[in-house]
């Protein structure tokens, strides 16, 4: 069995910058927290832990602590509750997803803004979380609808960072057809077209894809999503554990990518176990 791993598999560099901040930051400062999970990746988290970084989901009044943003970023009302509680804040946010916060601000001037995005998303809300007023969410084509765009004269629209441009393309063209004046900023990052490009092409030239990544990674279910709608023989895996030596039989091709929050030494483990599947 040949294995195939995707080019653009692994860490984006997003994902690696807020990993490196949070590395320094807990051989620095004692008392690092971070707010929900630094990336999207189980295993990511679970080594910061074991750096003495803890993962907090509520903000409470401490003293001498320092509270890491996390790549995804947050409201701006959660960086002024951090300091009034008396945390130091350091902002992990990714420039690419701060890059969508100027658009979306420069762009709320003069129009409504639609964010297509998975709504309740950590990125999504801190982009919402940084204008004036509440933009629409839309995920889907269905989520679209005469009642939740009614009134809106002029919109511009806007996507999450790791965006499938086929479903966006979807989801303009009902817009379209509801809003008179409707314009598309493709907020989507780099490395996610890289990556979907790639994913686009492996499926067909493999007979079995795994893609590598945590089941709260909004890259690597897209990365998934696509590859299972190319070919079916598409399994979504956390690491080695979950392969089951049944899917091997017959393949004489497999196919690997990785999240963009998924760890090189993952990946490896995920090979080394196919490996011995020959
Ligand atoms: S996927 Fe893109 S926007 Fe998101 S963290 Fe990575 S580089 Fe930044």
């Amino acid at each position: 069995m040949k294995i195939n791993v995707a080019k653009s598999s692994g860490f984006c560099f997003g994902v690696r910058r807020a990993i490196n901040i949070s590395n320094k930051l807990s051989s620095s400062k004692k008392n690092v927290r971070v707010l929900g999970d630094i990336v999207h990746n189980t295993f990511v988290v679970q080594d910061l832990e074991k750096k003495g970084i803890k993962k907090i989901s509520l903000i409470r009044k401490i003293k001498g602590s320092t509270l890491i943003i996390s790549s995804h970023g947050a409201p701006k009302k959660v960086f002024s509750r951090a300091r009034a509680c008396g945390y130091k804040v350091t902002d992990a946010t990714c420039p690419k997803v701060k890059d969508i916060y100027k658009i979306a601000k420069r762009l709320e001037k003069n129009n409504k803004i639609i964010i297509i995005g998975d709504a309740g998303h950590d990125e999504v809300k801190g982009i919402a979380g940084q204008l004036k007023k509440k933009p629409v969410t839309v995920e889907k084509p269905a989520d679209i609808s005469r009642r939740k765009l009614s009134g809106i004269k002029k919109a511009a629209v806007i996507t999450q960072s790791t965006q499938d441009i086929e479903n966006i393309l979807k989801i303009m063209d009902r817009i379209q057809r509801i809003i008179p004046k409707v314009k598309l900023h493709n907020t989507t990052c780099r490395t996610t077209v890289i990556k979907q490009n790639e994913i686009r092409t492996l499926p067909k030239e493999n007979d079995i894809i795994l893609i590598i990544g945590s089941k709260t990674s909004a890259n690597t279910k897209r990365l998934y999503q696509i590859s299972k709608s190319i070919n079916k023989n598409t399994y979504w895996i956390e690491s080695e554990k979950d392969l089951n030596k049944a899917w091997f039989k017959k393949i004489k091709k497999a196919g690997i990518m990785a999240g963009a929050s998924t760890p090189d030494h993952i990946t490896k483990a995920v090979v080394e176990a196919v490996k011995r599947y020959k």
